[in-house]
């Protein structure tokens, strides 16, 4: 490991937030008992947020961004690890409180550290992400929920992103009859790629909310919230789930308690970034055993440290398909 390494850093200049490329060493990093040679990170629409300033992700400065990051352990004060374990890292304050994944080395605290699970590389892990992780946590909150391919088809929001991309690919793995709402109906092909059976646009969920709709699917994962999560909501069928991780239309929840009294549909919060640690090894565990490669390879484009400035503006206009790696060598 070289003593000199290239890192992205966030400085607040008279209360506007500036973002850019620099070389950092050693003795800049935080505090924390595990140094980790990052080789690669990944840009989630959080992230997007965070370099953008568009809404105060971070909340120390200087930072560095990246909430999200992969690679091998260099040195460890901790018992937990040891030079040359595989880890990751999903959450847990990175790009907030504590430096992220855009620098080519972290110090980091051990129980932050996943071990990368032996079937992935560290790039498989960053093209999952925090993403793909939450997509998993949200499948496994339907599966604790009672949801099975049995009960009926199961809608995922935001289909062409991130988490919606990894959301289809799981579920229909897991024998799902997978319906991928969309606002890029081009996107059909891919969409049906991951396996997908059905798509439909975006626009049909998105606008004013009714109380009830016609019974259309057992259960959800949705990362676009606000009127869409509320339609969506009021269509799912008696007994059924939905997963709630995502903001992509909006904060706001217009919605009845129709659905909840009338049809016993439960709402579930999905929170990834202070998920306990049994959760995330189950998560990645089954990543590991659920996820089928050539998707994730499908759904996944690697790009530069220097790169992640405009796939930031991309993300937030809807732009980026699927997942974004970031390769920390180029
Ligand atoms: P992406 O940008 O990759 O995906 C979001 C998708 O939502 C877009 O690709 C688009 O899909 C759709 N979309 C975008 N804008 C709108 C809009 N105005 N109305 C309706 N749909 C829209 O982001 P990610 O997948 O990384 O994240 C998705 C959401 O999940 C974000 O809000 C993010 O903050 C949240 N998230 C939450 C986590 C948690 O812990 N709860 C963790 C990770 C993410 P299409 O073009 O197919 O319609």
């Amino acid at each position: 490991m070289t003593d000199r390494f290239r890192a992205i850093l966030i400085r607040k200049e008279s209360d506007a937030q500036k973002a850019e490329l620099t070389e950092l060493g050693l003795e800049d990093l935080m505090e924390s008992d595990v140094v980790v040679a990052v080789s690669h990170s990944t840009v989630n629409y959080k992230d997007g947020l965070a370099l953008t300033g568009r809404v105060p992700v971070v909340r120390r400065f200087p930072m560095i961004p990246g909430i999200d990051l992969a690679g091998v352990v260099e040195d460890s004060a901790s018992t937990a690890f040891k030079p040359g374990d595989r880890v990751l890292i999903n959450g847990f304050g990175l790009s907030e409180t504590h430096y992220g994944g855009y620098a080519q080395v972290a110090r980091v605290k051990s129980d932050w550290l996943v071990p990368i699970p032996e079937s992935f590389s560290p790039a498989d892990t960053m093209a999952i992400g925090t993403a793909g992780y939450t997509a998993m946590l949200s499948v496994l909150a339907l599966e604790d929920a009672g949801l099975t391919p049995a009960k009926g088809p199961v809608l995922v929001t935001g289909a062409s992103g991130g988490v919606g991309s990894v959301a289809i690919a799981l579920l229909a793995k897991l024998g799902f009859h997978v319906i991928a709402s969309t606002g890029r109906l081009s996107e059909e092909p891919y969409l049906k790629s991951l396996g997908a059976a059905e798509i439909i646009p975006r626009e049909e969920l998105s606008g004013e909310p009714k109380p009830l709709g016609k019974e259309r699917w057992a259960g959800a994962v949705d990362s676009v919230g606000s009127k869409t999560l509320a339609n969506v909501v009021a269509s799912t069928r008696y007994g059924g789930a939905v997963a709630a991780c995502g903001l992509a239309q909006g904060m706001d929840l217009p919605l009845s308690v129709a659905p909840f009294i009338l049809r016993g549909v439960s709402l579930l919060g999905i929170e990834s970034v202070h998920m306990n640690r049994a959760r995330r090894l189950q998560a990645w565990a089954r990543l590991a055993r659920d996820l089928d490669r050539e998707k994730l390879a499908s759904m996944s484009r690697t790009i530069g440290l220097a790169d992640v400035f405009e796939a930031a503006n991309d993300i937030l206009a809807g732009g980026v398909r699927g997942r974004l790696v970031v390769d920390l060598s180029r």
